[in-house]
């Protein structure tokens, strides 16, 4: 029998909260329940920059193979359980970052397969 990597919702979920606790402990930092929309679509969101203080506590990169911290190749925002992206843009809504768009090749430390 093999166990799945996944986390199950709930541990998800407690993986989302304490992720957003920590975000949320910038100055200056507001964190909105979710801006995603359902289609994914993300046309209108501003870009997630490197340089911003709350990418860069995850280590955030618009360029994936460049994420010294990455461990596994074949890890992108694009396969990821908290990338909101319907696979049409370069760019997409990520639930941990509200309010901006991420790049769809991009990654972070707070990475999650999607799985289903
Ligand atoms: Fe968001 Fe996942 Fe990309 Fe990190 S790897 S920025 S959590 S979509």
């Amino acid at each position: 029998m093999t166990k799945s990597k996944s986390p199950t919702g709930r541990r998800l979920a407690l993986i989302k909260l304490g992720i957003l606790g920590t975000l949320s402990s910038f100055p200056g930092t507001t964190i909105i329940a979710s801006t995603t929309r359902q289609d994914g679509g993300n046309d209108d969101l501003p870009h997630l920059r490197e340089d911003d203080q709350r990418a860069r506590a995850l280590a955030y990169t618009d360029d994936a193979e460049t994420a010294s911290a990455r461990s596994d190749d074949s890890a992108y925002c694009h396969n990821c359980r908290f990338y909101a992206g319907d696979g049409a843009g370069q760019w997409a809504a990520c639930s941990l970052f509200p309010g901006q768009a991420v790049n769809v090749d991009g990654w972070c430390k707070s990475w999650v397969a999607k799985t289903g």
